[in-house]
């Protein structure tokens, strides 16, 4: 068996091998657009060379010989971005860095940013298909680093799965846990499963944002599998590169780099790529599950529904990032969970928001209205009634729909109704009427007593069509 140092010495001369060769190609190359290196030369701030040194997560001594074929076709990729290889720089303006990317693929991508950022930057792996990320990783020939965050309430699945990929690509994952005395805290004050009750958002700080603060914290730059077709709610627009907006680096607010290579790609290409690859994958995707997170704040979807719908499906579409992209999350959305999760601070009716659902077809039921029919054991017709906030933007979202939906079911038998919950009516609608966040909608059947909460997302016309047909 070669020694550990023959083995690196034979790394790095591959590596100097090929930036030699990349060199050479670069030289042939004429760039579509000014490079980070010309920037340098023509007086900016002057790039911080990157210096190739063995990371933790994959020793040199450990990388496997499939590295060398790869890295050829890494090399290729590279080129057809038309970049040099350069080091990351204060003057790199990752807005046109972004632009610049748009046609380039995923490998392409990865190649760029473990060239740009060496041992100073790391993978995310959820433990779910961004295993994919790990693959391009290996691709490109160059040395990676990964992490992950064990919250202590994974799936026994996905702990199997990280020692698969372990197995599989020969490295150790840098596993980051929570802090046990903020976990004691957590679970000791409000149980094990305060999430259902008061939102994910508290939990997941402490089991997931915290540590990954940790973990940037030592990085210059992190690689995500976030994909824009996750969730059309809070990743639609994600960049292939990003001043990361919410996180800090080694260098402070501003100074980490967040790469998403795989924001274009859509799910099914990632699984034919998985698939071909012959990559390993989690078990729990044969069993229904698409979007893994924690145990209990995760569930499989059944065909047609979003993959979003199986991660804390009692929460609004919106809230769906657990903090650990939380910059997706526009400004008043955030603002809004920094309050409770349901932006109380704007419900006390101070911001004048006009009503919504104003039509004949729709009933406006008062505390009293709504409590009778609460009440009623034997309703003479069922009621579809929804629970909103007329500043929330989702319960706008679905005005039409849902007037549309009510007109349609004038003299059905089915009658219509909306209930403002918001501000003082708050306490009673989540004690009451299952209200978790705007919009909430509830089905009051003929003949039982207690009301059914729509549980999904999709609140167009057909959708909730067929969640009446089912109960009426
Ligand atoms: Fe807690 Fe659920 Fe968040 Fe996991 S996903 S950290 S269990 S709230």
């Amino acid at each position: 068996m070669a020694s550990a140092a023959a083995i690196s010495s034979s790394i790095s001369s591959r590596s100097l091998l090929y930036r030699d060769s990349k060199a050479a190609l670069i030289a042939s190359i004429r760039h579509p657009e000014p490079s980070i290196a010309t920037s340098a030369a023509s007086g900016g701030p002057r790039p911080r060379r990157m210096l190739a040194r063995p990371c933790c997560a994959v020793e040199p001594t450990k990388r496997n010989d499939s590295v060398v074929p790869s890295a050829a076709v890494a090399e290729a990729a590279n080129a057809a971005v038309g970049e040099e290889a350069t080091a990351p720089s204060a003057a790199v303006d990752y807005e046109e860095l972004n632009k610049a990317l748009e046609n380039a693929s995923p490998l392409e991508i990865m190649d760029r940013a473990l060239d740009m950022f060496g041992n100073e930057i790391a993978i995310a792996f959820s433990g779910a298909e961004d295993v994919v990320l790990i693959e391009y990783a290996k691709l490109t020939g160059r040395p990676f680093r990964v992490f992950s965050l064990d919250t202590g309430r994974l799936n026994p699945e996905t702990y199997r799965f990280f020692d698969a990929v372990e197995k599989h690509y020969d490295i150790h994952i840098e596993y980051m846990f929570p802090d046990a005395g903020e976990v004691q805290a957590l679970v000791r004050s409000k149980g094990l499963f305060s999430f259902y009750e008061d939102g994910h958002q508290e939990c997941c700080r402490v089991r997931k944002v915290r540590p990954l603060r940790r973990m940037l914290k030592g990085l210059r730059a992190w690689v995500t599998g976030q994909r824009k077709d996750q969730s059309p709610g809070t990743r639609a627009n994600i960049p292939l590169v990003q001043v990361d907006p919410v996180f800090e680096g080694v260098d402070g607010l501003g100074s980490l780099i967040k790469w998403n290579p795989v924001a274009d790609v859509e799910g099914k290409d990632i699984w034919n790529f998985l698939r071909t690859m012959n990559v390993p994958v989690n078990s729990l995707h044969s069993q229904g599950y698409v979007s893994i997170g924690c145990e209990p704040c995760t569930r499989p979807v059944l065909p047609g529904q979003h993959e979003r719908e199986g991660r804390w499906w009692w929460e609004d579409a919106t809230a769906k990032e657990c903090g650990l992209h939380k910059g997706n999350l526009k400004q008043d959305e955030a603002g809004k969970l920094g309050t409770n999760g349901n932006g109380v601070a704007v419900a006390n009716g101070v911001d004048g928001t006009v009503d919504i659902f104003e039509t004949q077809a729709i009933v406006k039921l008062g505390r009293l209205g709504i409590e009778n029919l609460l009440k009623l054991e034997k309703r003479q017709e069922p009621w579809l009634v929804v629970l909103y906030a007329p500043w929330c933007r989702f319960c706008q979202g679905m005005e039409t729909s849902y007037m549309e939906l009510a007109e349609k079911l004038v003299g059905s038998g089915i009658k219509v109704g909306k209930f403002r919950a918001d501000g003082d009516q708050k306490p009673f609608a989540q004690k009451e009427l299952q209200l978790g966040s705007f919009p909430t909608i509830l089905f009051f059947p003929k003949n039982t007593y207690r009301p059914i909460k729509y549980p999904s997302e999709k609140r167009d016309v057909d959708s909730l069509m067929a969640f009446i047909n089912a109960l009426r």
